[in-house]
């Protein structure tokens, strides 16, 4: 196949990505992540509310390995807005269908970084009280932590560097990798 000059000239520009957690790691730490929720649920039943977009990868991944019966739910979140640092202001895009009062409740995201977003959706969520309220990130970054929250269950303790892939993008893009990345120049 011959590529146009454009095409090769749009390819030089790409940034580059590193593999951080390879499908591999990613598959075995779910393993052990779903089998650790089952043990705490011992059969209760439980809604996963994942965090628009980025979680939707890792719920699914989760949900499927898990035996405990769940409910599977969707809340919208907007912080970041194309860039890779966050501005500070965490909008609702898309609250849940169902009330959630009286009952079992993880919250999945896909990664607490400043903590901002998530001290945000655990006040919310509180408010709507469910029997128990626990948080399940597949990512976690403390060192840059501004707002102290709790995580229940964390997939990976990673760097302070911009990831993408496995639900995580840049500007939209890198969500359907199966890889975690680092995002470089
Ligand atoms: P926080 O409010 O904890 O600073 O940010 C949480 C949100 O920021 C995450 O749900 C995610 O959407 C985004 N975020 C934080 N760090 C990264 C990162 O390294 N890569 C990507 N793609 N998004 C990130």
């Amino acid at each position: 196949m011959i590529l146009s000059p454009l095409i090769s000239l749009q390819s030089t520009l790409m940034p580059s990505l590193q593999v951080l957690l390879s499908a591999q790691q990613i598959q075995a730490r779910i393993e052990s992540l779903a089998a650790e929720i089952d043990r705490d649920y011992a059969g209760e039943p439980v809604y996963l509310i994942g965090i628009l977009k980025g979680a939707f990868i890792f719920l699914a991944d989760l949900a499927r390995t898990m035996k405990t019966p769940t409910r599977i739910e969707f809340i919208g979140i907007s912080s970041y807005g194309g860039g890779t640092s966050s501005s500070g202001e965490v909008r609702l895009t898309r609250d849940l269908d169902v009330t959630v009062e009286g009952k079992h409740v993880v919250l999945i995201e896909d990664i607490v970084d400043t903590g901002i977003t998530l001290a945000y959706l655990l006040k919310l969520m509180e408010q709507r009280k469910p029997a128990t309220l626990r948080v399940a990130t597949f990512l976690d970054k403390p060192e840059r932590r501004v707002r102290p929250v709790t995580v229940n269950y964390s997939g990976f303790v990673i760097p302070d560097k911009f990831v993408v892939g496995y639900g995580l993008d840049f500007a939209e893009d890198y969500r359907n990798l199966r890889d975690v990345c680092i995002l470089g120049d």
